[in-house]
């Protein structure tokens, strides 16, 4: 759009430009990742130019398509759900309101690893029946899907209480959910099934197996997580074996609780082509190296290794670095509920930790596409529309949020 001779762009002001915007807003409430305010000529049709405040980019950053590939549907589940399905089945509420709910499974810079599992102690009956576990997963794609999620990968660890569900009774539960959200919201999503690493292998066994007999319903993949210090990857490579001579795209959680070597035995002895986190691989060029040159994929979820104190300072966070190295990085929630966050929080935390600019952003969401657990032609068709969304959006981008008024 053209206005009186401007034409709408945005820029990265100089660090040491002490301007003020055309209407007078000041710099100082601007937004400004890497030091550098966001400043927009031209915004919303106006023929003034302004800074941009936090506020507002993270509205660009909600409505920018994104896909997000690390997602496990026990860490996000509305803390209303879970009162509204205590009440439905007439369980003690673990908490009387949301409010104190949300303080007693929210976690807070300095808890520990101990302390985040015990979150999940006051609602773990919402997984113990299957018409709930379907509430769960559409809720997981609805969630998505109001921040311009096109596409997901949700994970679950279908070891539930077995005596209530059984492992195939939790995945097709949940692809139920999964199946109505697409017809109802139109969001394309796929599930993974995710293995803990203190089971014994005859249990991963049983899920590995029971994932690949759904891959016509949408399940996509295999994901190994928990304890990474205590149960090395190594013990389920025949698991992944066998998933990758079926299909199946494998995702690894490592590089958290353990350094690059633990990433290496993942890619090496599991063939993940996935990794979730890898926030540790910079501890050892050699296997940043490596991760580029096969082309692994890293699923960072910032606001989790913050919490998790893993990187408790995200200014050091070492998603940028990655990136410019060369090895593809995405950005996803982890467990959205529990560490109180949304995909566009964490776009604008980078954004303003270390720097990350628009376009870099656009880069690291089309990634995530690109990275997608779909087959060729599934995913060719994502890319072009969600190319197709991303000029959309930066068509629009200058009426986004707007200026304030005056
Ligand atoms: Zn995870």
């Amino acid at each position: 759009m053209q206005v009186q001779g401007k034409t709408p762009s945005y820029t990265y002001k100089p660090a040491n430009n002490k301007g003020q915007c055309d209407s007078g807003c000041a710099q100082s409430d601007s937004f400004a990742p890497g030091g550098q305010p966001v400043y927009v000529d031209g915004w919303a049709g106006s023929a003034q130019g302004h800074f941009v405040s936090k506020a507002q980019f993270q509205e660009w950053m909600r409505q920018m398509p994104k896909a997000e590939l690390h997602t496990h549907v026990e860490g996000s589940v509305r803390p209303q759900t879970i009162l509204d399905i205590a009440d439905q089945y007439q369980l003690p509420l673990p908490a009387p309101t949301v409010e104190e709910l949300k303080q007693k499974i929210g976690m807070r810079q300095g808890e520990n690893l101990l302390d985040f599992l015990k979150k999940f102690d006051h609602f773990r009956f919402v997984f113990d029946r299957p018409e709930t576990l379907s509430r769960l997963a559409y809720e997981c794609i609805d969630d998505n899907a109001r921040e311009n999620i096109v596409y997901t990968e949700l994970r679950i660890n279908p070891r539930k209480n077995t005596e209530k569900v059984s492992i195939d009774q939790v995945l097709d539960s949940v692809l139920d959910g999964m199946e109505k959200a697409k017809k109802d919201l139109g969001v394309e999503g796929r599930l993974i099934a995710s293995i803990n690493r203190s089971y014994p292998v005859e249990s991963a066994w049983e899920i590995a197996r029971a994932a690949v007999a759904r891959k016509d319903r949408g399940i996509v993949g295999l994901d190994l997580a928990g304890d990474e210090v205590n149960h090395p990857a190594s013990k389920f490579a025949e698991v992944f074996e066998y998933a990758k001579a079926n299909g199946l795209g494998i995702t690894i959680h490592a590089g958290e609780a353990r350094g690059p070597e633990s990433v290496m035995q993942a890619v090496e002895l599991c063939h993940a082509q996935r990794i979730g986190h890898g926030v540790r691989l910079h501890e050892d060029p050699a296997a940043m190296q490596a991760l580029r040159d096969k082309g692994t994929v890293l699923e960072m979820c910032p606001e989790s290794n913050k919490l998790l104190n893993v990187t408790p300072d995200l200014k050091a966070y070492p998603l940028k670095t990655y990136m410019e190295f060369g090895i593809p990085v995405t950005i996803n929630t982890d467990d959205r509920h529990i560490f109180d966050v949304n995909l566009a929080h964490e776009y604008t935390s980078l954004a303003e930790n270390t720097g990350l600019s628009l376009q870099q952003l656009q880069g690291v969401a089309r990634n995530a596409v690109q990275a997608a657990f779909l087959p060729g032609q599934e995913k060719t068709a994502l890319l072009a529309s969600f190319d197709r969304d991303m000029k959309r959006f930066e068509s629009k981008l200058y009426r986004i949020g707007g200026p304030a008024a005056g």
